[in-house]
């Protein structure tokens, strides 16, 4: 592709609005520039391709770095007229699409231990993979919903079981085998279940499955962006009718036992037998820490929960990655504070969020040990996480609204807080008084 083709691409499509599916070839505009959302096919990213892209991200953008909660990275602060050489080097990588309807749909969560845990049912990258080819060929795909999202797991010590998304495929082992689970629309817990399929089979389910969830759409007055809802609006059933042959019905299927509920807990961080887990407050890093962390290992792994796995990589690693900045305790408390962007990145933004979340971390350790969640978010939009959370702080023109046991912008217990006055409002609050509301 030339040059001039490129930027004509570009052009076409337009730079996304906030609130749409970002990609490389549909850049979202965002207060410090464009965004650019590079998918990385089952999340593996070689160290030189990492070393690659943080030279870009240095050159193009403001040398920024988000991890995206589904697997994603993304470069910040990029230029507009910078966009189509970004495009043309990032090209060789294999990081970009036939076009933007392709790349959209490339919304596939993998195992990031994939290959490397002893634990696991199965290496779920080959499958992983194949479904990402899929997505970007098969032009029927293309007219999925924006966001909407596929899950690999392989189990393990790792699983995804907490990752929410469309359609599931977990790794089970029965006694015939390793098999897929297939869930429809939520977390592993909240999903249905449709059916079960032999690992050979997973693109071929996939493909039935997002027909049959098109195919259902058409028929409704009201056509449902998300599975969940389809699910909601037609049930199982009728899915199921649609997917046929492609995917046993649960009685015809041996389905093999989930891990307990007591291995979700992710043993992912620090020093593991064969990587090493890190991660940064609000999965924000920048291209010299990247470049870095992969001088440090062969292979990085990027996760849904916003951190990075070094692959093969032990304890002169986990120093290094400490002296960064980087967290490899999984009970370190940043870990429960989430943020958007805030003022620093977003022009809705009124208050410096990442601040404002790590002196909350720092001045309310025990709640938040309590706690599954404390957000911060930049507007009532609550892009980092539009759920409940047990305490979500709201910013307005520079105040905060602080509401307990809920989401973003709704009714609050305390509130026109300034920044100071919200973050000794959390300090303040005590977990019984948390569960009173
Ligand atoms: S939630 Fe944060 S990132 Fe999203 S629009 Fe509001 S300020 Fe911007």
């Amino acid at each position: 592709m030339t040059t001039q083709t490129i930027t004509a691409a570009v052009t076409r499509n337009a730079p996304r609005r906030r609130g749409m599916c970002p990609g490389v070839l549909a850049p979202m505009e965002v207060g410090d520039g464009l965004l650019v959302r590079v998918r990385v096919p089952a999340g593996v990213l070689p160290a030189a391709s990492a070393k690659r892209i943080s030279e870009l991200g240095r050159r193009y953008g403001n040398g920024l770095i988000d991890l995206s909660h589904r697997g994603n990275l993304q470069l910040r602060g990029v230029r507009p007229e910078d966009m189509a050489a970004l495009i043309e080097e990032l090209r060789p990588l294999g990081y970009i699409s036939a076009d933007a309807e392709s790349e959209a749909v490339r919304n596939v969560m993998t195992s990031p231990t994939a290959g490397l845990d002893a634990e696991a049912v199965l290496d779920v990258r080959p499958h992983a993979l194949a479904l990402d080819a899929r997505l970007a060929s098969d032009r029927e795909l293309h007219q999925l919903p924006p966001k909407f999202g596929w899950l690999v797991d392989g189990g393990g010590r790792a699983p995804l079981f907490d990752s929410s998304t469309d359609v599931r495929f977990d790794a089970v082992m029965t006694e015939d085998g390793p098999r897929f689970r297939v869930g429809l629309g939520g977390t592993l817990e909240g999903a249905a279940v449709l059916g079960s399929c032999r690992p050979e089979e997973l693109v071929e389910v996939a493909v039935a499955v997002a027909r049959a969830f098109l195919g259902l759409r058409e028929t409704l007055v009201e056509p449902p962006r998300r599975m969940a809802g389809l699910v909601k609006t037609v049930g199982v059933e009728a899915i199921r009718e649609r997917v046929g042959a492609h995917c046993p019905h649960p009685s015809h299927a041996s389905h093999g036992s989930l891990p307990s509920p007591a291995r979700q807990g992710r043993e992912f961080f620090g020093v593991q037998a064969s990587w090493l887990g890190v991660a940064f407050p609000f999965g924000r890093l920048d291209c010299d820490r990247l470049e870095a962390l992969a001088n440090l290992t062969h292979e990085i792994r990027i996760t849904p929960w916003r951190a990075l796995l070094l692959a093969g990589a032990g304890e002169d690693a986990a120093a290094t990655a400490k002296s960064l900045g980087g967290i490899l305790d999984r009970d370190d408390v940043r870990l429960k504070v989430t943020a958007c962007s805030g003022v620093t990145g977003c022009d809705v933004g009124t208050t410096d969020t990442h601040a404002d979340g790590l002196a909350i971390a720092e001045r309310a350790p025990g709640l938040l040990r309590r706690v599954r969640m404390v957000h911060v978010s930049g507007c009532a939009k609550g892009c980092a996480h539009p759920g409940a959370a047990d305490v979500t702080l709201t910013a307005r023109e520079g105040v905060y609204d602080v509401a307990l046991n809920a989401a973003p912008g709704a009714a609050p217990w305390r509130s026109g807080l300034t920044p100071d006055e919200a973050v000794d409002a959390v300090a303040g609050l005590s977990v019984e008084e948390l569960s009173r509301v």
